[in-house]
């Protein structure tokens, strides 16, 4: 293998950039040339890249985001397009893809290979969502959560001096994991997840109320953006609301926050930045000893490699333990 390429696809996350230097660097000290693609999938179809050197990857371990930014693409879905993709690679000299982005981003990456025959891909899980069911982890998730933390801690400023109820929406698409952290290192009252099954009345209002009769004046709920996407879960709809509801219910003056796009950014963590670059590393390793269509994984805090098919048939829930230990603290 003489030539690789790296991408970044699907959602942002911080510590990517830190994953693209590790595999760049890597690459050029093992004598390989390696291409940064723009855009994902759309700049490989497009011809859209650059040759990256040592110094491409100066000064961008600490910077959110990504430098070869992100799409993701309509035209990769096809046949067409993706047979559009592997004849530039062909024309490049690619032999070898590293893919940092989610479970979407891998199944495209699956398609190229498997279309193309001899080029092969490791996929590296990039995403705040840390949504990848064979990885404990996924690079971002860390700096997200803390994030939500900092916002969160500024909310609880402005609740405790007027004495509200603040619902905040937290991301992580249709997983819990977010809202279910950041809502413990902030003391949440509650905190809404679709993974678990919850009934407005009983778990929201009646919890409020009940811990209102016990002095408490402030509360924070930690709902995650995927309960509004749980059918038969809470009819309210969204955190405006919610939080309508809940100041009807229960006399407590509410408001609703939806964190949003603030989330994805900042500087990221120093477990993104170490974690993001030993899995590039990883992945750079695995290409040069001729393996392919592999996910880079976080386990158990080990660092293992799983093949696409076995990845793809892994399941992962909520942690449950975590969850009930939530519910019994946030008194
Ligand atoms: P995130 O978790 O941040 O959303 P993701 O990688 O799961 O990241 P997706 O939008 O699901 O994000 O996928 C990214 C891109 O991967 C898509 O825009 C598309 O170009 C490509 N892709 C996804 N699934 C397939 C597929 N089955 N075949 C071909 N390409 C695909």
């Amino acid at each position: 293998m003489k030539t690789i390429g790296v991408l970044t696809s699907g959602g942002d996350a911080p510590g990517m950039n830190a994953a693209i230097r590790a595999v760049v660097r890597t690459a050029c000290q093992s004598g390989l040339n390696v291409f940064g693609i723009k855009r994902g999938y759309d700049g490989l179809i497009n011809n859209d890249m650059q040759m990256m050197d040592l110094r491409s990857v100066s000064d961008i371990i600490d910077r959110g985001g990504t430098i070869l930014f992100s799409a993701r693409s309509e035209e990769f879905r096809t046949q067409a397009g993706i047979q559009k993709a592997i004849d530039v690679c062909r024309m490049r000299g690619i032999e070898g893809l590293v893919v940092i982005g989610g479970d979407g981003s891998f199944r495209g990456a699956k398609e190229l290979s498997e279309q193309a025959g001899d080029i092969r891909f490791i996929g590296i899980p990039g995403t705040i969502d840390n949504d990848i069911p064979c990885c404990d982890y996924t690079i971002g998730y860390d700096t997200c959560m803390n994030t939500i933390m900092e916002m969160v801690d500024r909310i609880r400023d402005t609740s405790e001096s007027h004495g509200r109820c603040f619902v905040v929406e937290a991301m992580g698409r249709y997983a819990g994991h977010l809202a279910l952290n950041a809502g413990i290192s902030v003391g949440a009252t509650c905190i809404l997840v679709p993974e678990v099954p919850y009934d407005f009345e009983e778990d929201v209002i009646k919890r409020l109320k009940r811990f209102l009769a016990t002095g408490k004046q402030h509360f924070i709920i930690m709902v995650a953006e995927g309960v509004w996407h749980v059918n038969g879960s809470d009819p309210k709809g969204s955190c405006t609301q919610m939080a309508k509801e809940i100041e009807r219910l229960t006399g407590i003056e509410s408001r609703a926050v939806i964190l949003g796009h603030v989330q994805r950014g900042g500087s990221p963590t120093v477990r993104d930045r170490v974690i993001a670059s030993r899995m590039g590393y990883m992945a750079v390793n695995l290409l040069m000893q001729g393996q392919g269509n592999r996910i880079v994984a976080m386990q158990n805090e080990k660092l293992l490699h799983f093949d696409m098919h076995e990845a793809a048939k892994m399941t992962k829930g909520l942690d449950r333990e975590l969850y009930d230990v939530a519910h019994i603290i946030s008194i």
